[in-house]
């Protein structure tokens, strides 16, 4: 099977003194749902700062390991020049330009993304065919939008970049519980109809391991388990560790 994201014995340190990641190793098939679960400051935000290409702008750096993408080596490749290659991440905290609307947050993503101008709203059509409570919403500043809505347009953002593989971090934070589920299950449609790999960053173990179909756990920068989501579930490590429920 092809792997989209490929990470192999990944260590991360960031500035002389904070070691984040030990000897990480995951994967992310083709066509995969994968999560990555674990608590504040396990060091999932730091996988997907890794893949993404961003590490460098928070005085982190790679000490070992490879990170491939479609096979491809990618460790020292710019954030941006991934991003046109269709690795699209999705950062924690809904970044979007408050100031512009919707449909010029859209705008600006697909201008960065493939440098191409903006022709028609029907540009944005695919987005608002996975998230069609944006569209009436289209001419509003996006700093007017309920917070599940800016966590939708943060994701459409990355949607009109062609994405081979979407990283999304903690799409859940903050956001009213049915509003979460609501994401996570438009996240799973994505994959499930369109085909596109994703791998997900998530605090709320329920809805990660319902909607994903393999999931990691890291504990303090190294995997302690993985598996396929449904034995997770069932696992009274992940339970009394993440549920509180053993
Ligand atoms: P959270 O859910 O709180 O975002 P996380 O699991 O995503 O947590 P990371 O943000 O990856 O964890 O952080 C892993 C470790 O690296 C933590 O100890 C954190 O304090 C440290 N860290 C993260 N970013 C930096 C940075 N820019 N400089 C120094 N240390 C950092």
């Amino acid at each position: 099977m092809t792997a989209t994201l490929d990470i192999s014995t990944l260590d991360v340190s960031y500035g002389d003194s904070v070691q984040a990641l030990s000897g990480i190793s995951l994967m992310v098939p083709e066509g995969g749902f994968t999560v990555l679960l674990g608590a504040n400051g396990a060091g999932k935000s730091t996988v997907l700062k890794a893949a993404s290409g961003i590490l460098p702008f928070e005085n982190g750096r790679i000490s070992r390991g490879t990170i491939r993408f479609f096979g491809e080596d990618i460790a020292g490749v710019p954030s941006h020049q991934l991003a046109q290659r269709g690795l699209l991440h999705v950062r924690e905290g809904r970044h979007v330009f408050p100031a512009m609307t919707v449909e010029e947050n859209l705008a600006a993503a697909t201008f960065a993304l493939s440098g191409r101008k903006r022709r028609a709203s029907r540009d944005f059509d695919d987005v608002y065919a996975w998230f069609p409570q944006l569209k009436p919403r289209r001419t509003t500043p996006a700093g007017f939008l309920s917070g599940g809505e800016q966590q939708m347009l943060a994701i459409g953002r990355a949607l009109v970049g062609a994405p081979r593989l979407l990283l999304v971090d903690e799409a859940s934070l903050g956001l009213a519980p049915l509003v979460a589920r609501d994401i996570f299950a438009i996240l799973g449609r994505i994959n499930r109809e369109s085909g596109l790999a994703i791998l997900v960053v998530e605090q709320n173990v329920t809805l990660a391991l319902r909607h994903g179909s393999y999931g990691y756990v890291l504990e303090n920068g190294a995997i302690t388990l993985e598996g396929p989501t449904a034995t997770l579930m069932d696992r009274e490590a992940i339970s009394s560790r993440y549920l509180g429920t053993a």
